[in-house]
């Protein structure tokens, strides 16, 4: 099994479900008492939040390029951004590794099209939802992106960051995320990506009428799938290895 590097703390609150989704994964696959090889450097968000206020992308970029290369120096086969915003600055913390970034559209993308949709809404942060790189990344992959008008962007970005990266889970935001699916899918969005690793602990397939794209359980399912690549021509462990 590789050894997956997660670059977590984007918020902690979907770091903890990445590393249970990625325990239970790997379990799944191979039973018994596995569990997942991995490393996980967690960041403090305020430092990281600050910097995407200010627009400093850059320094951002050069921060978590730094902590993805320690994941790297840490055993890291492979590592995951545990977050779709800070993707914006995928190329800089790819650029530090000799190991894949395994980039979370990629793995969104490869289960929307595998759903047989096309045209689809994207609920994200601001940053995910206006600047190009998930976005582009998306219709480089074929899909058409839907993203929610601009009252909507400014309220699904402040449950975010007010409510769930505050493991903060509220009724009235969960229907009010269910206003704006509606209104993606009146434009045509045939399912919607919860292109924010908080979003699926607030909701889920029962509370909208479309399929749903959780990007952190898709990117999970990515790194079990790369982790365990090859793991059946591997020769079985030995006793003294
Ligand atoms: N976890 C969120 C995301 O997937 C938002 C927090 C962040 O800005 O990284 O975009």
């Amino acid at each position: 099994m590789r050894t997956i590097g997660l670059l977590g703390g984007m918020s902690w609150e979907s770091s903890g479900l990445y590393y249970r989704l990625l325990n239970e994964g790997v379990r799944d696959e191979l039973g018994g008492l596995h569990s997942a090889r991995c490393v996980l450097l967690s960041v403090d968000f305020a430092d990281i939040a600050e910097l995407q206020e200010a627009g400093d992308w850059a320094r951002a970029g050069e921060v978590l390029a730094a902590d993805a290369r320690s994941l790297q120096a840490a055993g890291a086969d492979l590592v995951l951004l545990c977050t779709n915003t800070m993707h914006t600055v995928a190329d800089a913390v790819t650029a530090g590794l000799d190991v894949p970034l395994l980039h979370i559209g990629d793995s969104t993308a490869e289960a929307i099209t595998a759903a047989g949709l096309t045209r689809i809404g994207l609920l994200g942060t601001r940053y995910t939802m206006e600047q190009p790189f998930l976005v582009d990344r998306l219709t480089a992959a074929g899909l058409d992106v839907v993203v929610p008008e601009a009252a909507d962007r400014e309220l699904v970005h402040r449950v975010i960051y007010d409510e769930l990266v505050l493991g903060v889970v509220r009724e009235e935001s969960r229907r009010a995320y269910g206003e704006v699916v509606d209104r993606l899918v009146a434009r045509g969005a045939q399912g919607v990506i919860l292109g924010c690793t908080e979003i699926e602990l607030l909701i889920g397939p029962g509370d909208v009428d479309v399929p749903t794209f959780p990007t952190t359980a898709l990117h999970v399912a990515a790194a079990v799938r790369a982790a365990l690549a090859g793991d059946a021509s591997a020769p079985p462990p030995t006793i003294d290895g």
